[in-house]
């Protein structure tokens, strides 16, 4: 039955950033990758993704480990937290600058709004990533990087020096092998930021490094993500990295049709235990299987 999940030995991961409590799309995303990894007698990690440590919290943490015991999944011990993990990032950062796809950026929000909404510049181009960066720096130097400069990369290179590239996605939405398309690349990503001038590194660049470095090969995610997994296919490509399958499922929504946020804490995994729920219902409530 390869194929219909993850393929025999899946390794999936659940990387939840502590940064508020647990709600019913995040028990649905673990599950689903330890279903995953489960049926096809692989393993299920978990990573916790707190880079930024001005929005995480360690109660946080403690209450991800214990929610996702009650609801009946255990992982190998440690687990990865990125923000131990600066050094690979830096080093994968500086990889990216020998190969001469980075560039430091000076420009604040308020600058790209304004470049953005200049009249010679048309309609501005919101992207996976936000508004499309204009390219005010691209001329500048790495040798000129310091303290007040993100990294971002220089798409139009990246696109050139990867060369072609392609993932196989496994969710039922998007389904089949999708290649890197450069002329969306270049119009809808643009020059993202690898590394943010506060944090020294960004999501995109530690989703990467961390998801090889733990060995994942199949990312179980939202469907919400689908569109960085080609920032991130691109950037395992200029590292040299092995592309993992991916699997972005649906999202979980509210009676009103929205998808559940981090603040929802309505449906918060510690109200619904309070409450006397069990994990099989909330299985039930997210439309998954019993557990096997
Ligand atoms: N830390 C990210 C989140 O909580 C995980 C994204 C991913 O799985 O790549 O949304």
């Amino acid at each position: 039955m390869m194929g219909v999940a993850g393929g025999a030995g899946s390794v999936t991961r659940f990387a939840p950033s502590p940064t508020g409590p647990l709600h019913l799309g995040h028990a649905f995303s673990a599950l689903v990758a330890w279903d995953r990894a489960r049926g096809r007698e692989g393993r299920f990690l978990l990573r916790i993704e707190d880079i930024d440590q001005a929005r995480c919290r360690p109660e946080y943490e403690a209450a991800i480990f214990d929610d996702l015991r009650w609801l009946g999944l255990d992982w190998p011990e440690p687990v990865m937290r990125q923000s131990a993990r600066m050094g690979a990032y830096r080093a994968a950062l500086d990889r990216l600058a020998e190969l001469g796809v980075l560039f430091p950026c000076r420009c604040r929000r308020a600058d790209i709004r304004a470049a953005v909404s200049a009249p010679q510049e048309g309609v501005a181009v919101v992207g996976p990533d936000g508004l499309v960066y204009p390219g005010t720096c691209r001329g500048r130097s790495m040798a000129e990087a310091g303290p007040e400069d993100a990294l971002r990369l220089d798409m139009g290179r990246a696109l050139t020096l990867a060369g072609a590239a392609a993932f196989t996605e496994t969710g039922a939405e998007f389904a089949g092998t999708h290649g890197l398309d450069p002329d969306w690349m270049r119009a809808a990503v643009g020059d993202v930021v690898l590394a943010r001038r506060d944090l020294g590194t960004s999501y995109h660049l530690s989703v990467v490094v961390d998801d090889a470095a733990q060995g994942i090969t199949e990312v179980v995610r939202g469907v919400d993500l689908f569109e960085a997994s080609f920032i991130h296919v691109l950037l395992q490509r200029l590292l040299g990295l092995t592309v993992p399958r991916y699997h972005h499922h649906r999202l979980i929504r509210d009676g009103g049709g929205k998808r559940l946020a981090k603040r929802d804490d309505a449906r918060a995994i510690a109200l619904y235990r309070a409450e006397g729920a069990s994990p099989a219902e909330i299985r039930a409530l997210v439309n998954l299987p019993a557990a096997s």
